[in-house]
This record gives C-alpha cells, sequence and structure tokens, in this order.
C-alpha cells in the first residue's frame, strides 16, 4: 500500500485531503507543523509528502530542505495557497519535486503524483464520473483481423489489413481484446463517440507478440488523463507484462515513453483463471503458441464470446514429433485427443468463437509447430464443442480478400458435411456481432 505524509497547519483541509488518499487506499500519516511533520517523516519514510508552505515552528521550504537531505526517494510535493513564481522556484530549490495550487482537486493530485513517481501504481480518481452508456445487448466488433504485421492494400481491402483487435461492449463495460494496429482507429472511434466525456475500458491481452500490442503506442485515448484504461494480462515468457509493454515504447523504438502516457494505465498480471470484469465473467486457458499465451471466454449477460487469436491445435502437431522424433505415436495421439477435449470443454457451447485459423489445410503442412490454426482442424473442433457462430480469425498477411472467400466456404462447405448448424464468417474489419439476452 502506497503511503503519504500530510503536513499541513490547517486541520479541516488536512482531514479532506487524507479523505481523498484513503479513498485510493493509502496509508495517511498527518502532521500539524513543520516540525513534527519532519519528525514524521524521518520515522515512517512514505512515499510522498504533501507539505504546505506557511506553516508554524518550521515552514515549508525548511521542511523541504530538512527531509530533502535525509530522505532521497521519498518525494514532496508543496501546497500552496499562493501562485508566486519566486515561491515556486524556491521550493524546487529547496528539494521539492512539485508545487501546487491550492484548491487542488484528486485529479490533479493523482497526476502529479503519477509524474513524480512514476513506477507507482496511478490510482484514478475514485470520485470521476465515468458516463455509462446505452448497451441493450452484447455487440462484438471487429477492428483488426491479421496476424504478423498490417497489410494495407487493395488486396485486402474487404476484410481488412489491421492486426488483431475486437471490442466488445456489455454489462456497462467496455473490453478491448488484444492492441494489434486494429486499436488505433477504435481509439479515434471512442473519443469521437466520448466527445470529451471520460472513457473507463478494459485492455485484455492474450500475449504480448507484436502484432498483438503493437497499436497500444497509437491508442489516442491512452494520451488523455480523464480516461481510465486498466490493462490486464499473464506475464511474458521472459519479462513481466509492464516491463515488456514500457519495452516497445522505449526510446529505440518511440517517441513517447509508457510513463508519460497521460491517462491513467493501470496494468495488472493476471493469476488467477477465472475472473471478472464489472458483470462480466472471464475465465481463461493457455493455448499452444509459443511463449505464453491465452485465450478467453466472456459471459455476458447477452451471451459468451470465446477468443483465441493465436492457437495451434495439437492433433496434427504431436504427431509430427513424435515421428520427427521416433517416440510414441499412439501417446503422441492420445495427448492431443485430450488436450483437444479440454479446448472443447471450455468453449462448450459459447456464442461466438473467434479463432486462428491462419492457414489452409495446404499451407499448415508446411507450418507445423508455428502455433497457429489449420482451417478443418478448428472448424471440426468448434462443431465438436457446439458453438454457435465461428468466426475465422488471424488472417494470414498473406492472404488476399479473395482467398479468405475461398476459406469461408470450405469452412461452411465443413459444417454443411458435419450436419451440424453452425454459422461460420470470416472475420471483417467493422464487422458487428449483436448478442440478445435469453
Ligand atoms: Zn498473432
Ligand atoms: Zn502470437
Amino acid at each position: 500500500m502506497p503511503t503519504v505524509l500530510l503536513i499541513e497547519d490547517d486541520d479541516e483541509s488536512r482531514r479532506a485531503v487524507a479523505e481523498l488518499f484513503k479513498r485510493e487506499q493509502w496509508t495517511v500519516y498527518e502532521a500539524g507543523d513543520g516540525e513534527s511533520g519532519i519528525d514524521l517523516a524521518l520515522k515512517q519514510r512514505p512515499d510522498v509528502i504533501l507539505c504546505d508552505l506557511l506553516m508554524p515552528k518550521a515552514n515549508g521550504f525548511q521542511v523541504c530542505r530538512a527531509i530533502r537531505q535525509k530522505l532521497q526517494p521519498t518525494k514532496i510535493i508543496v501546497i500552496s495557497g499562493r501562485d508566486y513564481g519566486v515561491d515556486r522556484a524556491s521550493a524546487l530549490d529547496a528539494g521539492a519535486d512539485d508545487y501546487l495550487v491550492k484548491p487542488i482537486t484528486w485529479d490533479q493530485l493523482s497526476a502529479t503524483i503519477a509524474r513524480v513517481l512514476p513506477d507507482m501504481p496511478r490510482t484514478p480518481s475514485a470520485a470521476t464520473e465515468f458516463p455509462e452508456f446505452y448497451t441493450p445487448s452484447t455487440r462484438v466488433k471487429i477492428w483488426g483481423v491479421r496476424g504478423s504485421i498490417p497489410v494495407p492494400g487493395a488486396a485486402t481491402v474487404r476484410y481488412g489489413g489491421n492486426t488483431t483487435c475486437v471490442e466488445i461492449r456489455a454489462d456497462g463495460e467496455i473490453i478491448i481484446l488484444d492492441a494489434g494496429s486494429g486499436i488505433r482507429p477504435l481509439g479515434q472511434s471512442l473519443e469521437q463517440e466520448f466527445a470529451g466525456r471520460p472513457i473507463r475500458l478494459t485492455l485484455l491481452l492474450t500475449h504480448t507478440h507484436w502484432d498483438h500490442i503493437q497499436g497500444l503506442p497509437f491508442f489516442l485515448p491512452a494520451y488523455n488523463e480523464k480516461n481510465r484504461i486498466r490493462v490486464r494480462g499473464y506475464e511474458g515468457a521472459r519479462a513481466g507484462l509492464a516491463a515488456i509493454l514500457a519495452g516497445q515504447m522505449e526510446t529505440q523504438f518511440f517517441p513517447v515513453s509508457l510513463r508519460d502516457l497521460s491517462s491513467n494505465i493501470a496494468i495488472e498480471e493476471l493469476k488467477e483463471m477465472e475472473f471478472s470484469i464489472g458483470k462480466v465473467r472471464v475465465t481463461s486457458k493457455f493455448a499452444n503458441h509459443p511463449g505464453i499465451c491465452a485465450g478467453y471466454r466472456l459471459f455476458t449477460s447477452g451471451g459468451s464470446i470465446a477468443f483465441f487469436p493465436d492457437n495451434e491445435p495439437y492433433d496434427l502437431l504431436k504427431v509430427h514429433l513424435a515421428e520427427r522424433d521416433q517416440t510414441s505415436l499412439d501417446e503422441a495421439r492420445e495427448f492431443a485427443r485430450a488436450e483437444r477435449a479440454k479446448l472443447v470443454e471450455f468453449l462448450q457451447a459459447a456464442d461466438v468463437l473467434i479463432i486462428d485459423t491462419q492457414y489452409t489445410d495446404e499451407e499448415y503442412q508446411k507450418h507445423i509447430g508455428w502455433g497457429h490454426g489449420s482451417l478443418s482442424r478448428v472448424v471440426s473442433m468448434a462443431i465438436e464443442a457446439n458453438v454457435r457462430r465461428l468466426i475465422l480469425f488471424h488472417h494470414d498477411p498473406n492472404h488476399d480478400d479473395d482467398k479468405i472467400d475461398d476459406m469461408l466456404q470450405r469452412a461452411r462447405l465443413l459444417v454443411v458435411e458435419s450436419g451440424k448448424a453452425m454459422e461460420v464468417e470470416a472475420a471483417r474489419e467493422g464487422a458487428e456481432i449483436w448478442l440478445a439476452p435469453r
């Protein structure tokens, strides 16, 4: 829990500020004059000190000097009723990290704390009112459909060239699945829709391969301090989620660092395989894909949506590996069967399944072990799981619109041959799927 020390002789205003911090789960220490403030600071070593300027026993400048000499890491923010440039300069000279003029709001405070203490988890204002939007039912909107790399141009104009991004609106939540380049137009659309009002949303990441995070630095709502963005995902194979997301925005790669984004971004590593986003329950399952990669199933009041943008069925893969390594074929088949059964169970009766069908069956033969799906294996698995609507996804960057048409036709034929009823679509940018509450 972060700690703050408030040094302020006006009891009433000190208590009001203390309340703001307590509401945001901070541990709060209070001192009513400069001297006791210095003592308490040295004893408690808080993360942040908020210090008044004009106080008995020791003024704010003296407090800053005394504390700065002995406590390097503690950040000091001077809060004053006066807005003289000379006061500000003197306070910074004396060791303050920032200077704010009263009256102050929580938004100002939390933005200042985020600036002076960038590693501190940011605590957006509980008092901020996030407007409700009207969700008569669950809406799935597709903003990015590709794997690997964006492929704009005439050949992909119908299905789209952006990498992975899907938006879910359900039960008062905005949930974004992955931040490929499709998140850029989504961000523009959100800012337009909310027209200056704050946006609260959750970005759920399946994994941190580039095609699933490369749009984040171009996500407009991340640049606006009114917004509150919660990023959730599992830890990567070699580094934590926050470190990976910050990594792609380091100066070698991008002019703005993650910590400089002005919105309230909280990055949370998922530990559990079941959690909630507001009223939406989410279950997860790790995918068969290089590194750490998850798939999710979101249970909304309108129905459930499963999202597995990158996943390779085990069926042929295990047999291929057994043949290569001359290990038991029976064991390989048994392993693949068991894994398939687990996935079928996880996806059972999903209303919508958006899943990796990057390769045709023929192409897959040359890409076994690359971590992506082949059409007929995925379709048969979805049929077995009684999925209502299958969305072919993570289109290969080499597939033009006509090729995707062919794959869609092939998938529909497989469904007809199975005698089952399952709708199949190929993911297309801008497409919306509405699920009505049952
Ligand atoms: Zn991918
Ligand atoms: Zn991937």
